[in-house]
């Protein structure tokens, strides 16, 4: 099939290359000429595994080209919509405005034999205002929201979980339900599972999901919060109550919590959007859910100013990770380097290390002190605080390597990682997130 995706960064850009490796003939386009000029040279904008090997692939089979020229969308019949939709800068809503720009973009070139499918995370309603700009030009808009996970996002495009149609009711929907059934034949094929649903339904099914996920790694983080009021250790909490089931132990662990360019401001749009329809107190909670995550970036700073003596001005700080969890150079909302920043802020000497984020983290704070070297990260350093659990530092730092490097004991485990016995054992202070 003839496809095009407006918009081209985490989700676009994976999807565009999916599509392609499929068999499909693809034409990726972004505003963004930069991206636009690597992507066509094979080359991904942004750390993602096997997102290389697919562009190549699909590169050299002729069946994916990416340009800033919107009128390419002629060449297509169906268009992905996967721009952002990032949290407005004046409140919680989320910020419409490049997925009404793209829509406009593409309305010139729409005619009956047309599908318009968004993929980008929007406020429940959003796809019924923009159905009707899109009905004028004989075209059908259609909702298919997008479950893909940083880090996994290529397997998670090509198999997904599962997935979600919002259609119009009538003809239009099940026309619209054929055609997104032949882009997704591979998957429908391998049996994995379709909801065919209006269109309500499918923007909030997204918005829904997230909302849980983030309600569930809160939940964890407030039973740390319980467990160092109580001497607890909320790590066996979660493995305890986790062998239910009903529960699970998947997103149950306690750290400095969740960050990333969705769970953050899709819980706040969520939030903004039930407000707008009076329903505020259904998901109030979700300010709450907010509240905890937040709360336990400052707490992983209290742990390193107390296990310093009360005072970090001065201290050489290495802090393990800025990427908002690993397997990702994403730093949007990242709790990781927010934590690197408040003890900046604090007067510390940081030093920040990561494997794949410090070009992103440079970009946005330039004023901290990046090491891509780990191990000069560590050199020196009067306290080590670990908050993305990349291997690099759950797996392959050895306590005995690391004090050979450190000059102080310090270690703050900001993820639960690291096994608290073998750090003590060689004589450091281990401090974890709601652990005795
Ligand atoms: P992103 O910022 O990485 O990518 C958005 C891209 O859209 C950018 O490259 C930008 O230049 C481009 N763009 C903006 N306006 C445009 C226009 N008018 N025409 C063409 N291109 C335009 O964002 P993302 O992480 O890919 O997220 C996109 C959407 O997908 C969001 O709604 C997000 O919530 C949703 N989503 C993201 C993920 C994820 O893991 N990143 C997962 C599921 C859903």
């Amino acid at each position: 099939m003839k496809l095009s995706v407006i918009g081209c960064g985490y989700l676009g850009a994976v999807h565009a290359a999916s599509m392609a490796k499929l068999g499909h003939e693809v034409v990726g386009i972004d505003v963004d000429a930069q991206k636009v000029a690597l992507l066509s040279a094979g080359q991904a904008p942004f750390f993602e595994p096997e997102l290389p090997e697919i562009l190549a692939e699909a590169g050299q089979t002729g069946r994916l080209t990416f340009t800033t020229d919107m009128s390419r969308v002629a060449d297509a019949t169906v268009h992905f919509i996967a721009v952002g939709t990032p949290q407005r800068h004046d409140g919680n809503a989320a910020d419409l405005t490049y997925v009404e720009a793209a829509v406009d973009g593409l309305l010139p070139y729409l005619n009956a034999d047309h599908l318009v499918v968004g993929k980008s995370t929007v406020p429940v309603g959003t796809a019924a205002s923009l159905a009707a700009r899109v009905a004028e030009t004989g075209a059908t808009l259609v909702w298919n929201p997008e479950f893909l996970r940083e880090g996994f996002a290529v397997k998670d495009t090509i198999t997904p979980d599962r997935l979600v149609y919002g259609v119009p009711a009538g003809d239009a929907g099940a026309h619209a339900t054929e055609i997104l059934d032949e882009v997704y034949a591979a998957a429908i094929g391998a049996g994995i599972p379709r909801i065919v649903t209006d269109l309500s339904t499918a923007e909030l099914v997204k918005v829904a999901a997230n909302a849980f996920l983030a309600t569930k790694i809160s939940f964890i983080n407030a039973m740390a919060e319980i467990a160092e009021a109580t001497g607890a250790d909320v790590t066996q909490l979660a493995d305890a109550i986790g062998h239910d089931e009903r529960i699970g132990r998947r997103f149950l662990g306690a750290g400095i919590g969740f960050g990333g360019g969705c769970l953050p401001k899709d819980i706040r749009a969520f939030t903004a959007r039930a407000e707008e329809l009076g329903r505020g107190s259904s998901v109030a909670f979700l300010k709450e859910v907010d509240a905890i995550n937040l709360r336990r970036r400052e707490h992983a700073v209290t742990l390193v100013v107390d296990g310093l003596g009360g005072s970090v001005v001065g201290k050489r700080i290495a802090v393990l990770g800025a990427s908002f969890k690993p397997h990702s150079d994403d730093i949007r909302d990242s709790p990781a380097l927010d934590v690197a920043v408040r003890l900046h802020g604090l007067g510390a000497d940081v030093v920040v290390t990561d494997p794949q984020a410090l070009e992103n983290a440079r970009r946005v704070h330039p004023h901290l002190h990046y090491e891509l070297d780990r191990d000069t990260a560590l050199a020196g350093a009067d306290a080590v605080i670990v908050v993305t659990e990349w291997d690099e530092y759950r797996r392959e730092l050895s306590p005995s390597h690391a004090a050979s490097l450190a000059t102080g004991r310090l270690i703050v485990d900001g993820r639960n990682c690291l096994d608290p016995a073998a750090w003590r054992a060689v004589g450091w202070e281990y401090r974890g997130m709601g652990r005795p």
